[in-house]
């Protein structure tokens, strides 16, 4: 559904609750808020209006345009929920449930994270270099003592 605030068009269908809108506002007319359990998104009072563009430039899923659509304007704030998604390691938000939903969509199942998608999504970005280093290390660790367990290997059969 579109809604109108702020001289803004809003798809809250697309939103995501990403927080880049809010950042690159120089108004401060976007503000997210993060709340236990839930991300808060609010369009309220300030914007330029037809003098700047940058939300809608930055919205990585294009739901904010400038303009008007037929109906009334929205009294501000416009305020939209998102339920926040848990590192599944270490138990942090770190983003909102719609956004990994939104990733999992786009990953090709042939791109290799060297876990399942939704695994590696459902991590911190901490977490997952933890688990690249372990994977990192198991590896080297492979790779210094297979060999010599093969040249053993040759050598006990000759
Ligand atoms: S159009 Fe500009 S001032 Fe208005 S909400 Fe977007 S970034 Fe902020
Ligand atoms: S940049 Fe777009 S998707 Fe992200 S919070 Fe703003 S409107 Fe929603």
């Amino acid at each position: 559904m579109i809604k109108q605030q702020i001289g803004l068009l809003i798809r809250e269908d697309l939103c995501v609750g990403c927080l880049a809108c809010s950042r690159i506002c120089p108004e401060a007319a976007i503000v997210v808020t993060d709340r236990a359990d839930r991300r808060e998104v609010r369009f309220q009072r300030g914007c330029r209006g037809r003098d700047c563009d940058r939300c809608v430039a930055v919205c990585p899923e294009k739901a904010l345009a400038l303009g008007t659509a037929e109906g009334p304007e929205l009294e501000p704030p416009l305020i939209m929920e998102f339920e926040l998604n848990r590192c599944r390691s270490c138990t942090r938000p770190v983003t909102t449930k719609k956004i990994v939903a939104r990733l999992l969509e786009r990953t090709p199942p042939q791109f290799d994270l060297g876990m399942p998608a939704r695994d590696w999504l459902g991590l911190c970005p901490a977490c997952r270099r933890r688990q690249e280093s372990r994977a990192l290390v198991q590896g080297a660790r492979r790779d210094l003592f297979l060999p010599q367990r093969t040249a053993q290997g040759h050598g006990d059969k000759s």
